[in-house]
């Protein structure tokens, strides 16, 4: 099997694939347009030590960064409420904001810690087919059956009670204190275009938890994107944007390069998000009415702006969410839902330390700032108007942060998809509501990498599992492509 195998894209995703296939035998050519690999210094999200160890990236200096306290919230009357990864640590200092809600911690982070191992079962491979009858299929299906089995009375009801729940609903069944519902209600909403009260969002605090230790809600942060490029065994050939797959009666023949280059190819890997991948990429006609209209109808709403700062000193946390409770998470989203950047947006700020010229960079995830605005359109204004709004809120919770700042750059949910592809400015490509989760994910009964057509196959964060979870779609794709070349489904 040593034919050409195309893997449009160099994100992680991509390049987790095509050093599986590589491995596998196939010769692997990675195309991106952009010309430059990411700039972004980190990856958000947990990598199973399956793929670490696979592809030896520790030996390739793979770091894997868990910011302690991984959050810190300012309060309402002064001081943070900081959590660590440290069990007691976080218990001692929930215990001063209310003693209550530091009762309930531990219970609290053992039963979504549960939960969330389940989880990492089903996202490790591709979602059993809920009418497959390969017996592949039925026995993921009793596998999984009986690890939700074992979750036990209590844990089944809990699983039950939170998938469909709102995170509010959830965390006022738990907790008090405001501070602290709304630091956890946060991760329930992240790139969402949802508030916390909205249904489902409970199931987004649980793929949060996904990899992370007991009682951590925010995913690891690693060099991934800078280490997978220099793995040897593909090669990756930047500034190369595919404007076309192209496909024959018998499935796909290969790509076509933006400037005419034709690239023949049996087997195609997109990382595209899906609606590019099957409705700009391949010619629509070669697929059934149906499924162009299912395509055209998943749901990219991109909410997120990201801001940039460089600061001449040191910023003074590692993680500062401002989110003083889900009233206010709510009310950001009320803005959004009209089409309005909210006047008040929630805002989660990571530094990544000094670089070589001495700045520290932060990292401002702006939530909700909408993609399709209903009073005009992003302009250097309005880039303008959030830059300062942001520095303004980052300032009353840390004085100097505002005369620090030397630098700033502000990229709006539309700048995101120029700069980076992602569709309507959705980092996780298909937004990863429930109803676009698990095995509905891009859409329901195509959760398992394969497209319509032979020998097209989707790997990126629109595909199981998603977003936030480094490579894990990757992984699972060139695992179900290496089975069909096996079966002889594709040469
Ligand atoms: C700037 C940035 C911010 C992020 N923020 C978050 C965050 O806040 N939370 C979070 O959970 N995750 C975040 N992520 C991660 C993101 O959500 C994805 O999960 C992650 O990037 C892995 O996705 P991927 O590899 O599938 O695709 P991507 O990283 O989107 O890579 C896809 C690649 O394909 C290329 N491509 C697309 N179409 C073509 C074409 N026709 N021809 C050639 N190349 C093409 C694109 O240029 C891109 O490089 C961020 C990523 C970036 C880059």
């Amino acid at each position: 099997m040593s034919s050409l195998a195309i893997v449009i894209g160099a994100g992680v995703n991509e390049l987790v694939a095509a050093h599986y296939l590589a491995r596998a035998g196939r010769r692997v050519l990675v195309l991106d347009e952009r010309n430059a690999p990411d700039d972004a210094a980190t990856e958000i999200g947990w990598i199973p030590p399956r793929i670490v160890r696979d592809l030896g990236l520790e030996r390739q200096g793979l770091a894997i960064h868990r910011p302690d306290p991984w959050v810190a919230v300012p309060l309402a009357d002064g001081g943070r409420l900081e959590l660590w990864h440290d069990m007691a640590r976080s218990v001692e200092a929930i215990r001063r904001i209310s003693p209550r809600d530091a009762a309930a911690w531990p219970a609290f982070c053992e039963r979504m810690k549960r939960l969330a191992r389940l989880f990492e079962m089903l996202y490790t491979a591709p979602p059993p087919d809920p009418v497959g009858r390969e017996l592949g299929n039925l026995a993921r299906f009793a596998a999984l059956a009986l690890r939700v089995r074992g979750l036990g009375r209590q844990g089944i009801e809990d699983l039950l009670r939170l998938l469909p729940m709102s995170v509010a609903d959830l965390l006022d069944d738990w907790f008090e204190a405001d501070a602290l519902k709304a630091v956890l209600g946060a991760a329930g909403i992240m790139h969402l275009r949802q508030g916390p009260r909205s249904g489902g969002t409970a199931f987004r605090l649980l793929h949060h938890h996904v990899g992370s230790p007991v009682g951590v809600f925010r995913p690891s942060l690693s060099n991934l994107r800078r280490v997978l490029p220099q793995l040897p065994g593909i090669e990756i050939r930047r500034g190369a944007e595919v404007a076309g797959i192209t496909v024959r009666e018998c499935g796909v023949a290969g790509v076509v390069l933006t400037g005419g280059e034709e690239i023949p190819a049996l087997l195609v890997v997109s990382g595209a998000d899906p609606r590019r991948t099957l409705l700009a990429l391949v010619d629509p006609g070669w697929l059934d009415p149906d499924v162009v209209r299912a395509v055209w109808r998943i749901r990219c709403r991109g909410v997120v702006a990201r801001v940039t700062l460089a600061l001449d000193r040191e910023p003074g946390f590692s993680a500062l969410a401002v989110a003083p409770s889900l009233d206010f998470i709510e009310r950001a989203y009320d803005d959004a839902k009209y089409g309005r950047v909210s006047r008040a947006p929630f805002l989660e700020a990571r530094a990544d330390g000094a670089g070589a010229d001495g700045r520290h960079r932060v990292d401002v995830h702006v939530q909700y700032a909408p993609y399709a605005l209903a009073d005009g359109e992003w302009d250097e204004a309005r880039r303008t108007a959030l830059g300062d709004l942001v520095v303004k809120i980052l300032s009353q919770h840390v004085p100097h942060v505002g005369a620090a700042v030397v630098e700033r750059s502000v990229l709006s949910p539309r700048d995101l998809e120029d700069a980076y592809g992602f569709p309507e400015g959705q980092a996780h490509h298909v937004e990863l509501t429930l109803d676009q989760a698990l095995w509905m994910r891009p859409l329901p009964g195509w959760a398992r990498y394969r497209t319509p057509i032979s020998g097209l196959y989707l790997c990126g964060a629109g595909t199981h599992p998603g977003g936030g979870v480094s490579g894990i779609s990757g992984y699972n794709a060139a695992r179900a492509i290496i089975r069909d070349f096996r079966r002889g489904r594709c040469t």
